[in-house]
Formats: C-alpha cells, structure tokens, sequence
C-alpha cells in the first residue's frame, strides 16, 4: 500500500546550492538587512540553504533598477529580435542543465524528480520559446476614422512588471510571468515564494549568462505581507500580476488600487468539477480523474477536487477510483517510479489533516487513506471521500492536497448547477462520449479552461484564467500579451482631407 516504506529514507540530491542571494541590477547581493530566512526540505523538514530575505528596501532598489533598465534601455529600445535572440538562447540554456535545474526544484519542493525533469523543465523551455517567437510579432493596427486623419495603434510595453508567484510550480510559473513580460519589452521584479525560492535564482543566473541586461529581470525572495506587499504597493510598479489564493489576490487588487492604481492580473485559488457522465469510459475516467486531483500532491489551483459521478457508473467508479489511490506509490521524490512526494510544508500538511478530520466528522465515507504517511516530512496518504455532499467544507473549500472527494448527481441540468455553485470558476472536466452532453456542459459551466475525455493539457499557446474568484485575465497565449502591452492611438492629421 502506497509505495515502499524504504522510500522514507532520504537520497541525497545532485546538486548543491549555489544561489541564494538576492537578484538586483544584474548581481548577486545580500538583503539590505543582511537578514536570511531558511529554505526546507519538505521530505525531512531540515534546512536546505539560508537565503537573503528580500524586504521594502531590496524591492525599492530592485525596483530602481528595473526602472532604469526600462526608461534609459536598453531592453525596450532594443530590437524585437535581439530580444528573441536572448530568449532562446536561454530555453538552450535551461535545456542544457534540466536535469540540475529539476533536482533543485524537487529538493525545495518536494514534487517528484522524473516530474520536474520530463515535465516542468521542459514545458518552460517550450514557453520561453513560445515567447521569444513572439517578440519580433507584436504590432498594432492602421485604422479608419472618419476626417482627414492618418490613424494608427502602437503596442507598447507596459513599464516595470511587478510579479508574485507561488510555490507549487516555481518554474512553470517563472515562465508563465517572466515570459510575456519580456517578449512585450517590459522590465521585471519577481517575488518568488518563500518556500521555494531556489530554482528561480538558478535559471536567473542562466538568463544572465544569456545575455540578458543587467536590471531587466530582478529576483526577490522573500514574504508576501513585507516583501510582496511593498512591490505591490510601489508607485513606480506599472502593471502587477499574481498568482496565489483568492486571499492574498484581494489584497494585492487593494495594494495596487491604494497606491498607482497598477492594473493587475490576479491567478488564483479553485474548486473545479470532474463531471463523469452515465456514457464515460469508466476505466479511463477513473485514471484521469486520478490525475486530475493527485497530480502534484494535489497542489494545483485547477486540481478536479469535486468529482461529481452519475449514478448510474457511481458505485463502479467509487470502487475503482479507491483501488487507484491504494496502488498509488509514495514515498522519496528522487526515487524512480514514485508518484507522489511530500506537500510543500508543514502549514500545508496541518491544513490537509483538518479538512480530512472535517470530512470525517461530517459523515462522508472514507474511502481509503485518511493519514499521515510515514513518520516523517510532509507525507499524506492519498485520501478518497465518497457520499460528500455539496455542503461540507471538503466540497465547498480548496484543500490542495490528495483528498479525492466523489458526490453523486443525477443528471445534467443537476450537475450544471452544483458545479456552478462556487465562488470559484477556473477549470472543470467532462467525461462522456456524447458530442451534445459535452458540448452542453461545456457552454454552461462558468469557468476558463473545459477538458473534455482529459484534463491538465497546458500547451503554451492555450489560454488558462478563471471565471468569478478564480481571477481575472488570461495567461499563456496570444491572450497573455495584452497584460503586459498599453495601446497608444497615433492621429495624424492630413493636408489633404481628400485622402
Ligand atoms: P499560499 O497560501 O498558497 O502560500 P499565497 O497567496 O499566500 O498562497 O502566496 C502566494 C504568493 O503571494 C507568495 O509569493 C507569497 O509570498 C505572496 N504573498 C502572500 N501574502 C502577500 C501579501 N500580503 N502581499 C503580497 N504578496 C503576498
């Protein structure tokens, strides 16, 4: 039952830390405090590196030199290709050193070794150059007025991009802000999450030696209250985009309206519905909807974490998805063949206890799992819950960890409205293989992203947000680059009002 207790034993990762500073005008360099915070191993909870704690002070001067890098250049006044060209060279970069990169994240994350090399790593290289194709293709339009005008529309960069990430994909999401931002012409000062700070100073690193200008992309580690706070509330910040809870997104909208009205971008938290219709593929449901919820130890803010079931495949579904999660290995994430690994800290861990100790007192079955696994780091056991009602808080709540919660529904106009009755709107399944059903369920659910027979495909060009509490703007895509560019109309007027 879930992997090998041998796979408690910690293996040493390959790679040691080498970056640990702050990230400001092109150098390496301590908190202004001289001040550090420790970074932890999720798997044991021992400290891996003591790292600069970044504070108003580091964002201000980060933010100078973000400024000075975007008014005196060179980056914006660079050309779009030169911009491209440094781009990919550092996707070659990255691709060069993956399999150092990913130890690193998993060491700080805890997210499964054969994940971050095979998956992570490279999904930011595709985004990079994605990104760098973009570069030297962002124009505006010639437009028709009415009079004796020449009228055009510049696309221009934004300024200095303020930019808050999480910790559950550091590098994804590195690429997901960093990417854009760049292409466009903008000047960053990244806040990484404060327990996971370590990859992105690495591939920094890497940018550096791909000739990126010093001051384009700062990196700060640090707290969100001192450190995110003061990049949000800073008045030469042009545009900030977040991605995190649903609480922490209100308080930067509000840091950003009290100081410069900043527009911001804001990812963040879900409770998105698996829908398993009477007509799906039971077997290949069960899997995906596995994945859907487990992936990544659950800590996905579109993880399916309400799998409604109809009733007619509900019992044979229930059976199976248990048996899945029973064969699920856990255990050491350098370990070959493991599925999961431990949640990020033990803030997460305690979190993920009460809401199963929720779910148990509230009357829904548990199925299997339930617990702690092992006796030390942040293991869970895969946990499944069947008979939830919608009211319970492991319905209604985002867990983030791997507790599969299974309700029963009857039928689809049913479904459309309980999946719909949530703050949230990021993401939602549908499993069936009836073209109207799916189309039917796709139209009226209100969220950004539908997977129709599958979930979890990210692709950089697809565009990925969420409906209601689950954000607001579109990352990844063509749709990304209108957060990171401001439209400037040019009107000419003409000698001759006959042309
Ligand atoms: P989680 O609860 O999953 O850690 P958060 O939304 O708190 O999610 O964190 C996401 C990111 O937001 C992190 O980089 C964190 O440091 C930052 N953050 C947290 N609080 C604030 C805040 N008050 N202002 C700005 N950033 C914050």
């Amino acid at each position: 039952r879930y992997g090998t207790t041998s796979a408690q034993e910690p293996i040493k990762p390959p790679v040691t830390v080498e970056y640990d500073k702050l990230l400001i005008n092109g150098q390496f360099v301590d908190a202004a405090s001289g001040k550090t915070f420790p970074t932890l191993d999720p798997r044991s909870g021992e400290v891996i590196a003591h790292v600069a704690e970044g504070d108003t002070e580091d964002i201000n001067r980060a933010v100078a030199a973000a400024r000075k890098a975007f008014d005196e250049g060179p980056w914006p006044k660079m050309t779009a290709y030169e911009r491209c060209r440094i781009m990919l060279r550092f996707a070659d970069l990255v691709e060069k050193h993956n399999d150092e990169i990913a130890a690193l994240e998993t060491w700080d994350n805890g997210k499964v070794y054969e994940q971050s090399a095979h998956i992570e790593i490279p999904m930011l290289v595709r985004l990079f150059r994605y990104y760098a194709g973009w570069a030297d293709k962002i124009h505006g339009l010639t437009i028709r007025a009415d009079g004796p005008y020449n009228v055009q529309s510049l696309h221009e960069p934004i300024g200095v991009a303020g930019q808050i990430i999480p910790w559950n994909f550091p590098l994804v999401m590195f690429a997901w802000k960093v990417g854009p931002a760049l292409a466009c012409g903008n000047t960053i000062v990244l806040k990484t999450a404060e327990q996971t700070p370590l990859s992105a100073l690495l591939v920094s690193k890497l940018f550096l030696e791909a000739g990126l200008p010093d001051g384009v992309l700062n990196v700060v580690s640090g707290f969100g209250p001192s450190a995110g706070a003061a990049l949000c509330s800073h008045v030469d910040v042009d545009k900030l985009a977040f991605t995190g809870s649903t609480a922490t997104g209100k308080i930067v909208l509000e840091l950003a309206a009290k100081s410069n009205l900043k527009p911001v971008t804001l990812e963040l938290g879900g409770k998105s519905p698996f829908i398993v219709c009477e007509d799906a593929d039971v077997d290949k449901a069960v899997e995906v909807a596995h994945f859907a919820l487990f992936f990544n130890q659950g800590q996905c803010c579109c993880a399916g974490s309400r799998t409604f079931v109809h009733e007619k495949v509900y019992d044979e579904f229930v059976a199976k998805a248990k048996e899945r999660a029973m064969k699920r290995s856990v255990g050491d994430p350098f370990k070959t063949g493991m599925e999961q690994g431990p949640q990020i800290d033990a803030e997460q861990f305690n979190k993920i206890l009460k809401y199963i100790k929720y779910g148990k007192e509230c009357g829904a079955t548990l199925e299997t799992g339930g617990d702690r696994f092992g006796t030390k780091g942040y293991y869970i056991q895969p946990t499944v819950f069947s008979n939830v009602q919608d009211d319970m808080p492991i319905a209604k709540d985002e867990i983030f960890g791997p507790v599969q919660t299974v309700l029963k529904f009857k039928d689809n106009e049913e479904v459309i409205r309980r999946a719909n009755n949530s703050p949230y709107g990021l993401a939602a399944g549908i499993f069936t293989q009836d073209l109207d059903t799916a189309n039917t369920l796709t139209r009226a659910l209100r969220v950004g992203t539908v997977w129709v027979n599958c979930f979890d495909t990210f692709d950089a060009a697809i565009p990925f947000g969420g409906y209601k509490m689950s954000g607001i703007g579109r990352e990844k895509g063509e749709y990304s680059l209108k957060n990171y560019l401001q439209v400037k109309a040019v009107v000419t007027s003409l000698k001759n009002p006959a042309w």
